[in-house]
């Protein structure tokens, strides 16, 4: 097997024939995109023609953009340094912004036709399109005029935009000074909040301390950031007419309010089951006053399941077959045909991701593999995503975009089929050690986000009055732990700073950058709890799901597994499968220790 991938099936290289001309083609569809909407934007005649000829346009434009940016993303992606890559893509966002325009002025003249649902319905490709022209349609009530909506673009580069990237620099430039082993060192942040996950327990609590106490040096001028922010959010959002900042985010993920209430409401249910896990994990590393923060990703024990490359891609495509034919054959494709690139080696970047390439119906992954059973489960997480696009490669590309929500549902999935599968032929302390890894990251997309959730609609409500202080920021910022938490942790180990450490608070673009996680994980621990009950009836309808997650609002995407996502009920039985495995773990801990 060749761990690395291959990307020939876009392009050789920046210099074939085959990629120059298609930088050629988006330039003139781009000319042709804009010209078009000049001369056929001005009346409402042939209104069926020109919405048709609107979508060939649009889709010819979205697959020759996906197909040259990818390449340029997954090129940099594995070579940092290749700096025509970078200059690629630089190049393509500039020429995307040129389609505003035509954009804008084709949403205002949709908004402007009266009996847009009998033109759709006289049309294949219309109907094929009726989501996208309809969300299109929608939102157009949120548009300013013209030059409203070209000043606020412009204004934003040097108002938000301005202040997201000084907070990248303040957090990404500051050095924390930290004594480790009688050693005084300045180190970077994020290796420091790493060292949460070291076995020591003195250099967890000692890099806690460093960590608290760097922040000092970026507090006032993170704040200024964050209030800059959070106050042209609310400014924009109210000329544009929204409800509120959430209510524009909900629109955006193709949610509704009820649907998130029901949702937060079995969270809060939940909360107790979680405190007791907190609790029972203090306990074990010898606190009794629950647990601090910097014991929040404490390793419990050490296991020693090491797989090669090989081993794990038998591991998974051996329980993907338990589960269907399909997934498993897709992930041995993706293992033999060079979809994966699997080490790390100098200049690639960290982590994972799954990145669909719709325009040639593949995917491409990159891992960072190196033996552990995580990186078993992320191979799985990601698989799951591009089984995800796989699901969808038949669809109009204009079909295949999914809202955040819904993006981690076949990945999450995957991850369970995988994990459940482990925990089975698992020995007790294997299941003790797995089990717990898996809680401690439910909790933070369960128990976490819910504070970053209270945080932020306390921040919007302040903010809406006055530009916070640091004070009243650190205050905000605990009393939502507390809520969250309660004595799960120990009230006197927060972590006051959480505001200046995620990135997510500072992206105008994406506020509550929070919630869509756990609809995420919770939707798909629900999906994997009806296919429990259904067995095999099931995997039919989970494809259909998948496909319809580009073209739908969740509502309707769940309704076709006769889910209700609005009913708390669903949420329930979600996070009931959450509070077993604590249960679950309480158990095997009081075994484990005796
Ligand atoms: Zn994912």
């Amino acid at each position: 097997m060749d761990l690395k991938w291959s990307l020939d099936e876009l392009y050789t290289s920046f210099e074939s024939e085959d990629f120059i001309n298609d930088m050629k083609k988006l330039d003139s569809s781009i000319k042709k995109i804009n010209d078009w909407s000049e001369i056929n934007l001005n009346t409402k005649d042939n209104a069926i023609q020109k919405i048709e000829g609107y979508i060939n346009i649009q889709i010819e434009l979205n697959t020759l953009f996906e197909k040259l940016m990818s390449f340029a993303e997954l090129t940099s992606s594995v070579d940092a340094k290749n700096e025509k890559a970078l200059m690629i893509i630089d190049k393509l966002q500039t020429k995307i912004t040129e389609l505003t325009k035509p954009t804008v002025k084709f949403q205002r003249w949709l908004n402007s036709i009266e009996n847009l649902d009998k033109i759709i319905s006289s049309s294949n490709i219309l109907k094929e399109h009726e989501f996208y022209l309809k969300e299109i349609y929608n939102k157009a009530k949120y548009l300013l005029s013209d030059e409203e909506e070209i000043l606020i673009a412009k204004m934003s580069n040097t108002g938000s935009n301005a202040w997201t990237k000084l907070q990248n620099i303040l957090t990404s430039t500051l050095l924390v000074d930290i004594n480790i082993n009688g050693q005084e060192k300045q180190l970077p942040l994020p290796i420091v909040r790493n060292m949460a996950y070291d076995k020591d327990p003195k250099i967890r609590k000692t890099a806690y301390e460093a960590e608290l106490k760097s922040y000092k040096k970026i507090e006032e001028s993170s704040a200024a950031c964050l209030n800059g922010i959070k106050g042209e959010v609310l400014t924009v959002c109210e000329m544009k007419g929204y409800n509120s900042p959430l209510d524009m985010t909900l629109i955006d993920s193709r949610m509704d309010r009820e649907t998130l209430n029901a949702m937060l409401s079995a969270i809060k249910e939940s909360l107790p089951t979680f405190r007791k896990y907190y609790k029972r994990k203090a306990e074990l590393l010898g606190y009794n006053n629950g647990l601090p923060f910097y014991e929040l990703f404490a390793p419990m024990g050490e296991i020693d399941m090491n797989f090669t490359y090989d081993e794990a891609k038998d591991y998974i495509v051996k329980n993907f077959r338990s589960f269907s034919e399909k997934l498993a054959e897709f992930a041995n494709n993706a293992f033999e045909n060079r979809w994966i690139d699997a080490k790390p080696r100098e200049g690639k970047r960290g982590g994972a991701f799954c990145a669909n390439l719709h325009p040639i119906k593949q995917s491409r992954i990159l891992s960072n593999f190196t033996g552990s059973f995580s990186d078993v489960i992320t191979l799985a997480h990601e698989l799951g995503h591009g089984y995800h696009g796989d699901c969808l490669k038949d669809e109009s590309i204009l079909n295949s975009d999914y809202p955040m929500p819904l993006a981690e549902t076949a990945s999450i999935f995957c991850e369970t089929i995988v994990k459940n599968a482990a925990l089975k032929e698992a020995t007790s302390k294997e299941a003790f050690w797995i089990l717990e890894q898996s809680i401690s990251d439910a909790g933070q997309v369960i128990v976490d986000i819910y504070s970053r959730f209270l945080f932020e609609s306390n921040l919007f409500e302040k903010r809406k009055d006055h530009a916070l202080s640091v004070r009243e920021l650190k205050e905000l910022m605990l009393d939502a732990q507390k809520e969250a938490y309660g004595d799960g942790l120990d009230e006197n180990y927060l972590h006051p700073y959480m505001w200046i450490c995620k990135p997510h608070y500072y992206e105008a673009a994406y506020n509550f950058y929070n919630f869509p996680y756990a609809f995420g994980l919770l939707f798909a621990i629900g999906l994997y709890a009806e296919y429990l009950k259904k067995g095999k009836a099931f995997i039919e309808e989970y494809d259909r799901l998948l496909a319809a997650t580009g073209k739908n609002n969740a509502v309707d995407v769940a309704k076709l597994m006769g889910i209700d996502i609005r009913s708390v009920d669903f949420w329930r039985s979600s996070l009931k499968l959450i509070e077993k495995d604590i249960e679950k773990f309480i158990e095997l801990s009081n075994s484990n220790t005796n």
